[in-house]
């Protein structure tokens, strides 16, 4: 989907888009409460990141505002909802950038910050570094004042029988046909992603982005994906500010978020085209995904190759757009 909002005043131009997460989402597996609820919470992600860009917020402010709602709410598998890892813990990952100065900062493998976009920001604006992992990671955040929680506040019990589900199927594929996995299953048979993002352009004409994950069901080894990796599931410059969901070992190796930023910049490509072909990219290495991502004339892409990505977006007259499914 591509909109265009260049007709507003340059000083209204502000807007913001987020996203759940992209995955098996079909409108046959969905309740209307189920529906309502994701709903509720990505229009509440908005509205966080809308009021600070109304009063003159900056990109940065709006995307951390938006992702916290979500990282906040069960529903999104990040923060509070996260995946579990193959033994039984949650691992989050996050990142920002912020366009204007490339500056960015992002966290990996940590499981006692209450809110990860917080520890990616706090990493950007005070440690000197861009990024931070585990324990360390965690010493920083709570050296900054950053909440801190037991890890069994991130439980729900949706992502734990998640687990349950997968290491179930897991071992029956290891045992009825290892050749699955080859052919092109991976090492995660729960296909369901949920990870969250945002991109805001603000009224000052700055671009930022955020993304913030539990990472992929049944990780093991101290797995990092995409999300905490600058340029591959998240980058902001002067151009474009993109955040990405999938399988991240794919975004990884297509460096998928600065793709659609080079092919802007290198190949004169509008943002639909670059943002299409970046994930074209995905596909031709087998894996499956979707990202967000605005420009600096506030046009908006949120293409996907899967069934379906939870994805919002509001401009500053605010009018707010939900969808979910392909159509
Ligand atoms: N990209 C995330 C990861 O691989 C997963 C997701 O988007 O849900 O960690």
């Amino acid at each position: 989907m591509l909109m265009n909002v260049s007709a507003q005043n340059p000083s209204d131009k502000y807007v913001l888009v987020i996203h759940g997460g992209a995955g098996t989402i079909l409108k046959t597996n969905m309740t209307p409460e189920r529906e309502a609820a994701y709903r509720t919470a990505l229009e509440q992600a908005l509205m966080a990141g809308y009021r600070a860009l109304k009063d003159g917020g900056s990109a940065i402010d709006a995307v951390e505002k938006a992702i916290c709602v979500m990282e906040d709410s069960p529903l999104f598998n990040a923060g509070k909802g996260s995946v579990f890892t193959n033994d039984g813990r949650n691992e989050m990952d996050a990142s920002v950038m912020n366009g204007a100065d490339k500056a960015a900062g992002a966290v990996a493998g940590i499981t006692v910050v209450k809110n990860p976009i917080r520890a990616a920001r706090a990493v950007m604006e005070k440690s000197g570094h861009v990024m931070l992992a585990g324990t360390g990671a965690e010493s920083f955040a709570r050296s900054v004042g950053l909440e801190i929680v037991s890890p069994e506040y991130f439980y729900t019990e949706d992502r734990w029988n998640g687990l349950q589900r997968v290491l179930r199927e897991d071992s029956l594929r290891t045992r009825l046909d290892h050749d699955e996995q080859k052919a092109g299953k991976g090492p995660f048979p729960d296909a369901k992603f949920g990870t969250v993002g945002a991109v805001a352009l603000d009224s000052r004409g700055n671009l930022a982005a955020g993304t913030s994950t539990g990472g992929m069901t049944n990780k093991r080894f101290g797995r990092i994906g995409d999300s905490p990796i600058i340029g591959a599931g998240n980058y902001a410059d002067s151009t474009v500010a993109v955040s990405c969901t999938g399988w991240g070992e794919h975004f990884i190796r297509n460096a998928v978020a600065f793709r659609v930023a080079a092919q802007m910049e290198f190949g004169g490509l509008s943002l639909k085209e670059a943002a299409e072909r970046a994930l074209a990219a995905v596909t031709a290495t087998g894996g499956d995904g979707g990202l967000i991502a605005i420009d600096k004339s506030g046009n908006i892409a949120m293409p996907f190759t899967t069934a379906g990505m939870y994805r919002a977006c509001i401009t500053a007259d605010g009018r707010i757009s939900i969808q979910f499914y392909k159509d």
